[in-house]
């Protein structure tokens, strides 16, 4: 009697932005891990996100160095969304994990993340314990965000989510059907269903190189992340045109009645300043509501590819290898 060992492949989905310090050390630090694991198989996806350094140089020698490595490299930078899609669309095995280059995702985890799996989860998801060195006030608004998104969409997930996580085939296909071109990966991994495992690890420092978040696109991500996913805030402005309107009703029938009984008796400066202001504020706000809303029907319908990609090593590409 003989038993056949059935070989799971995973597909490793790597953003790089501007990565060259750390990129050789990542990849050197996860084949460790993959050693540990002899029964699965482990593939690389390294995506280039046009990145100003060297990192795709370093991406080409490691690829020569491991056959184990596959690379895209876009024609600019498109950002960590669009990198993970085009990642994603090039994956072929069993079960696929998006991490980040900076090893702040370790690889250690692997075998807890095999390992639900196996119990039968869907996806084996990591959310942070807590956030060493995160300011007080970005802290406070990460934890609004978090409250607020899970309030108004379908999205759940748990304060602290990350991007960070392993997942079934059917999944990733389930993810790779939607495809818009604003892309919203911690929402569209929920929107998707299927059942999650959490685990969680307390973050490190980057080890190489510089976060490329900044406050401003930390706010943006917040609007995307409501915006993509619920209409809440439109309805939030009809809601307040209605109030609005019923409490002026009021005010003009009260208006009335004191003109029509007690006759005119001031000039009503300061009431009609305090109105127009008012509801000019309003106007503006709810004008700006709808136009973030029209502004996204505009690029989803204008349908142009997600990412361009400029090199590549995988076959089907049809890509020329760039020239040193
Ligand atoms: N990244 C990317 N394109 C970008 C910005 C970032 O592919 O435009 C990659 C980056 O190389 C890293 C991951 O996304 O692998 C997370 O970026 P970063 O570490 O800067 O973000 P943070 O860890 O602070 O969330
Ligand atoms: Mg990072």
């Amino acid at each position: 009697m003989y038993s056949v060992i059935i070989m799971k492949t995973i597909d490793l989905v790597v953003p790089c932005y501007n990565e060259e310090e750390g990129l050789e050390h990542f990849v050197l630090e996860t084949n460790k891990v993959i050693a540990s694991l002899p029964s699965c198989r482990f593939r690389f996806i390294l995506v280039n996100d046009g990145s100003r350094d060297k990192t795709f140089l370093v991406m080409k020698q490691l690829a020569r160095r491991f056959d184990n490595i596959k690379y895209i490299s876009f024609s600019r930078n498109f950002g960590k969304e669009a990198a993970m899609y085009a990642g994603l669309r090039h994956t072929t095995a069993d079960y696929v994990v998006v991490m980040d280059a900076d090893l702040q995702h370790p690889p250690e985890v692997f075998p807890q993340m095999l390992e639900a799996m196996e119990e039968g989860f869907d996806c084996c998801a990591t959310k942070r314990d807590e956030r060493e060195g995160e300011s007080f006030f970005r802290g406070i608004f990460s934890k609004l965000f978090f409250r607020l998104s899970n309030r108004l969409t379908d999205v759940k997930n748990p304060y602290g989510a990350m991007d960070y996580r392993m997942m079934t085939r059917q999944m990733v296909d389930a993810i790779l059907e939607l495809s818009e071109v604003q892309r919203f990966s911690k929402g569209i991994f929920s929107w998707v269903g299927f059942d999650t495992k959490w685990i969680s690890f307390s973050t490190v420092d980057r080890q190489h190189g510089k976060t490329s978040w900044k406050f401003s696109s930390l706010f943006k991500y917040a609007i995307d992340g409501i915006t993509c996913f619920s209409v809440a805030p439109l309805r939030f402005t009809a809601v307040m045109g209605a109030v609005i309107f019923f409490i002026s009703l009021i005010y003009i029938l009260i208006t009335l009645i004191q003109t029509l009984f007690f006759g005119i008796t001031t000039p009503g400066y300061v009431t009609t300043l305090c109105a127009v202001l008012f509801l000019g504020g309003i106007t503006e706000m709810s004008i700006g509501i709808l136009g973030e809303y029209i502004g996204r029907i505009y690029m989803e319908a204008k349908d142009r590819p997600i990412y361009i990609t400029k090199f590549s090593n995988f076959e089907e590409d049809n890509t020329k290898e760039s020239e040193e």
